[in-house]
Order: C-alpha cells, then sequence, then structure tokens
C-alpha cells in the first residue's frame, strides 16, 4: 500500500479544514473518518456565530458547502472506517478494518457527550434519555422533557427543543449558567423554557420510558420530583483520544497537549480540533486550528 503524506484522523470542521489546505498544498492525503462528514456539528440544528454565514446557517448545509470544497481535490481520499490503534513511530495507523502508512498525521478525532452517570441514564438511552435534541426532539412534540447542563450546547438545545415541546425544564447545578450571555437572554426571554438552578440530577425514573426526573434543589435542601416524558443532557464533552493513551502527552482527562503549531509531544503528529487540550471549543477555532495543523505538517515533511 502506498504510502500517504498525510492521514487526517477525524472529518469534522477540524479534520476537513485540514483536508482542504492539503489538497490545495497538493499532499496526498487520506481522511479516516468512522461515522459521518461533519462531526458534532450535525447534532445541533444552526450556526450564527461563524463569520460570513449571515444571519445563521444550517449545519448541515454548512458541512455540505465544506464537503463540496473538500471533494474538488483528487489527492483528497475519505475513507469511513474507524481508527484503532496507531504506531506512532511508523506512523501506522490501523483501523478496524485495514493499515495504513503516512509520513505524518493530523488527529482531529473530536470530542464525545460526557455522561451523568445517575441511575436510569444508561437503562432509559433512547426511551426518553436522549443527548441529541436535533435527533430525537420530534419524538416529544407538545410533550415535557428537562435539559440538563448550563453550557452552550445545554442552551442552545434547550432553544431549539422550546420551539417543539410544551416546557422545557433546564437543570443546571449552580446559579449562573456558563454558556455564552447572548443565548442566556434568549433563555431567559422564551416562556416555555424553565431554568432550574442549584440543583442536580439524582435519578431518571420511569417504567419502559421515562416518567419522571428527581433532583435535589441544593439551596432548600429538597429532592424534587418532575414528572416528564424526555431528558437531555448536554453536560460537557470527553475526547475521542482512547487509540492514542500513552503515546502522545494528554491532560488528564484525555485532551491532546499541542504547542501553538499544533504539534504533540511526537514529532510528525499533529492535533486540532476539540480533541485538543484549549480555551475555545468552537467551529472557527477548529477551523483554525485545522489549517495550522496542515501548515505546520507541511513544514516538518518539507524537513524531512
Ligand atoms: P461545557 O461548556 O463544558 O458545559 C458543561 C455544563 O454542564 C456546565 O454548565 C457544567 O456545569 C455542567 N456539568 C458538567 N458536569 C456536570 C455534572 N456531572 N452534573 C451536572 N452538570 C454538569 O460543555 P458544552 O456546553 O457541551 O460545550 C462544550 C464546548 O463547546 C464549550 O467550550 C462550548 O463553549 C462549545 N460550544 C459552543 C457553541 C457555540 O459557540 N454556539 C455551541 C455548543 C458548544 P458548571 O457550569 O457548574 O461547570
Amino acid at each position: 500500500m502506498d504510502k500517504y503524506d498525510v492521514i487526517i484522523i477525524g472529518a469534522g470542521p477540524a479534520g476537513l479544514t485540514a483536508g482542504i489546505y492539503a489538497g490545495r498544498a497538493g499532499l496526498n492525503t487520506l481522511i479516516l473518518e468512522k461515522l459521518n462528514l461533519g462531526g458534532r456539528v450535525l447534532l445541533t440544528e444552526k450556526i450564527e456565530n461563524f463569520p460570513g454565514v449571515g444571519k445563521e446557517i444550517l449545519s448541515f448545509d454548512f458541512i455540505k458547502n465544506i464537503e463540496e470544497q473538500i471533494r474538488q481535490f483528487e489527492n483528497v481520499k475519505i475513507v469511513y472506517e474507524e481508527v484503532k490503534s496507531i504506531d506512532v513511530i511508523n506512523k501506522r495507523i490501523f483501523t478496524d478494518k485495514n493499515h495504513y502508512d503516512a509520513l505524518g498525521v493530523i488527529v482531529a478525532s473530536g470530542a464525545r457527550e460526557r455522561k451523568l452517570n445517575v441511575k436510569g441514564e444508561a437503562e432509559f438511552l433512547g426511551k426518553g434519555v436522549s443527548y441529541c435534541a436535533l435527533c430525537d426532539g420530534y419524538f416529544y412534540k407538545d410533550k415535557e422533557v428537562a435539559v440538563v447542563g448550563g453550557g452552550d450546547s445545554a442552551l442552545e438545545e434547550a432553544l431549539y427543543l422550546s420551539k417543539i415541546c410544551k416546557k422545557v425544564y433546564l437543570i443546571h447545578r449552580r446559579d449562573v449558567f456558563r454558556g455564552s450571555k447572548i443565548l442566556q437572554k434568549k433563555v431567559m426571554q422564551t416562556s416555555n423554557i424553565q431554568p432550574i438552578l442549584n440543583s442536580i440530577v439524582l435519578e431518571i425514573r420511569g417504567d419502559k420510558f421515562v416518567e419522571s426526573v428527581l433532583i435535589k434543589d441544593k439551596v432548600k435542601d429538597k429532592e424534587i420530583l418532575i414528572p416528564l416524558s424526555g431528558i437531555f443532557i448536554y453536560v460537557g464533552i470527553e475526547p475521542n483520544t482512547d487509540f492514542l493513551k500513552g503515546l502522545i502527552n494528554m491532560d488528564e482527562t484525555g485532551f491532546i497537549i499541542t504547542d501553538e503549531n499544533m504539534a504533540t509531544s511526537h514529532k510528525g503528529i499533529f492535533a486540532c480540533g476539540d480533541c485538543r487540550k484549549k480555551s475555545l471549543y468552537q467551529i472557527i477555532s477548529a477551523c483554525s486550528e485545522g489549517a495550522t495543523a496542515l501548515n505546520s505538517l507541511n513544514n516538518y515533511l518539507l524537513n524531512l
């Protein structure tokens, strides 16, 4: 099998941007993706904070545009296989089906949702518990649901669900939301979103499907049972970096540590996007890091 100049692991905004830059740099490129182009972006309805998209763009259209951009490059191939391990010394990537060799690697494997780890969460997955409002929201048309979390994702998805559901409880463990002010304002202006602050989820209850959530109000030190049909959990993200554990430097939660050029602790391996330890987890920063990672990798190849 031929050696690629670069293998990019993951086809979210970071990996796809690295792919576009690789295409333009004339590099023989392979993008490996386990599921779908776009990654977690497709779990949300629309994008409002990316310059140039006007007031908003549907996430699906945003990714479709990037796909069109990348498909024009014959030197960039996309293969749907899941990366299982890497020989970092020889830059050999093992997937569930094959292995591939490269001169350099860009890890853009993104992140997945963090679990709440409460009783009933696993039991009622797909039966009232969801991590994707866009995928499952319509099952709860005109019903009462809860969103758990206080970050951008929880606020955005509560707003999305408020257009479908009768009522959305927004359960957050502190007295202030972490998410951006503009989203907080929209939430406060939405009459069928009821924020429940200073409260933690103790248990998700039901018979065949979710019927209620038991929460604890930390201020009043009181347990409250809220009847509802669905619960959407948005309590942060965990990096998809298990296949790299012990091979490159990461923080204690598995986010990859890089320098400002996206170089990891191993020569010729770069990382970008949500799998990286950083301060801003947004599409705009993922794209910027993807471009930087490819530029750094290109410089690395020139000096080989
Ligand atoms: P996040 O910003 O890390 O927020 C997670 C939220 O869940 C926090 O409010 C946190 O509470 C809460 N939480 C964490 N563990 C919990 C637990 N065990 N029980 C109850 N609550 C818990 O995560 P995110 O909202 O998924 O967003 C991930 C990243 O993507 C963020 O950097 C975000 O800015 C970015 N993002 C951006 C956009 C956008 O720009 N439009 C959209 C979506 C996501 P505390 O606040 O008390 O820690």
